[in-house]
């Protein structure tokens, strides 16, 4: 990866342009100055700057991860703001939403502060989310309105779900007015019990204790019913089983305001690929049956899924050498996110311009952040990346200070090439 700061005036020309909220694509070019954008249009004057030949490559929004655990403060060792925004960088993301389960959890507003202070000069735009109870217990709600004023963009109890209902509704009750979405962990820890990977003939064919595909369900029925009740705003987050979004769809077609996501590697891998017990595969919710990846599949074409969020868990080599069933759950996600979906979604026929807008506009829109980042004046976060180009994943890919993948050697589509960024330029 080289870093470069960009210059007074940069041209990007010859791109092939992907513009996610008028739906567009078209051959044109990029004008950026002093860090901004200036124009998108066709046959732009270089305006004596610096020009980068773009030769037909995609020119599109930096990516946004809603759904990221960059371990600080608490466990330096597996993540940093840092180096976690060195991974999302080399996995085309500008802008991280991050997951408020560190050590201690960002259950204050000094603790978004905190963040908000420390992310400041880091080459990614860091979001902080916060937690929905006190050290994420399920018991207190947290001071919400002050934890927005300092700059959280949504609430989470991730890592554990609220299980308490009552908690539940006040948390939707509390932050609907606020405009923010709480999301819920949908996993019945009674149902989920000891279980390891997806409850089917894996489990029972691998000796490992199942968790049944209604440990998620049942607790998406709940929160989407609540969420009617009280009309709040639901995010659901990591969705892995064709159950759960029967319901989505269902609560969509009612006019429930709820939104989705759903993870590269629930896209990727079936529970099939437990064969061997690799413990990269270990994630909550855990992945499932071939019958539930294609329902994933066809929900993010459809748009029942709303964006594609990472869940970027980092681990360190140590916890993960763990026997199976004491390992603990999560992988690492960020570099590999477009070039596995894009493998998956392409094979299945699905439009790029499609997925580009579950990596851009679609998870910006859920956290209430800006969308429209052609405008001009807009800070530019860019993407350029070759749709085409077939790579495998390598450890050298990978920029995050852990190595928990199970994505090393599979094959990918779609390679990111360069990546500008609060007013940097990155070439990979
Ligand atoms: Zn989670």
């Amino acid at each position: 990866m080289t870093a470069n700061h960009l210059p007074k005036n940069l041209l990007l020309k010859n791109a092939r342009i992907i513009d996610p909220v008028k739906m567009k694509e078209f051959e044109g070019d990029i004008l950026i100055r002093n860090g901004n954008i200036e124009a998108v249009g066709v046959d732009l004057p270089e305006d004596g700057g610096e020009t980068i030949n773009v030769n037909g490559k995609i020119v599109t929004h930096g990516f946004c991860d809603i759904h990221a655990h960059f371990r600080e403060p608490g466990r330096e060792d597996k993540e940093t703001l840092e180096s976690g925004s060195k991974a999302a960088l080399a996995g085309g993301f500008t802008t991280v939403c991050v997951m408020p389960n560190t050590d201690p959890p960002i259950d204050s507003p000094e603790s978004i502060r905190f963040l908000v202070e420390k992310a400041e000069n880091l080459p990614v735009n860091i979001h902080p989310m916060g937690a929905v109870t006190m050290g994420q217990k399920g018991e207190h709600l947290t001071e919400m309105a002050s934890m927005i004023q300092e700059g959280a963009v949504a609430f989470s109890d991730d890592g554990v779900p609220v299980m308490n209902s009552g908690v539940m509704r006040r948390a939707l009750e509390y932050a609907a007015p606020l405009g923010v979405p709480v999301i819920n962990h949908a996993e019945d820890l009674t149902l989920k019990g000891e279980g390891q990977i997806n409850e089917g003939d894996w489990s029972t064919e691998l000796g490992l204790a199942g968790i049944p595909d209604v440990s998620e369900s049942s607790m998406v029925s709940r929160d989407i019913q609540v969420a009617e009740f009280v009309k709040g705003r639901l995010h659901i987050p990591h969705i892995s089983s064709r159950k759960s979004v029967e319901l989505i769809r269902w609560a969509k077609e009612q006019g429930v305001n709820v939104t989705a996501e759903v993870t590269p590697h629930h896209l990727y891998f079936t529970d099939a690929h437990l064969v061997n017990y690799d413990t990269n595969l270990k994630v909550a919710p855990p992945i499932r049956s071939e019958k539930d990846r294609l329902a994933l599949m066809t929900a993010l074409k459809d748009g029942i899924i709303d964006c594609v969020a990472t869940d970027h868990a980092p681990h360190t080599i140590e916890d993960k050498e763990a026997p199976f069933d004491w390992a603990p759950p999560g992988m690492i996600g960020l570099e590999s996110a477009f070039g596995a979906v894009w493998k998956v979604m392409s094979g299945a026929g699905c439009e790029l311009i499609e997925i580009v807008k579950g990596f851009t506009t679609k998870p910006r829109t859920i956290m209430g952040l800006a969308s429209d980042l052609f405008q001009k004046g807009t800070p530019a976060e860019l993407v350029i990346f070759d749709p085409d180009a077939e790579w495998v994943f390598q450890a050298k890919h990978i920029h995050s200070k852990s190595r928990n993948t199970p994505f090393i050697g599979e094959r990918l589509k779609g390679k990111v090439l360069t990546v500008i960024s609060k007013g940097m330029i990155f070439q990979f």
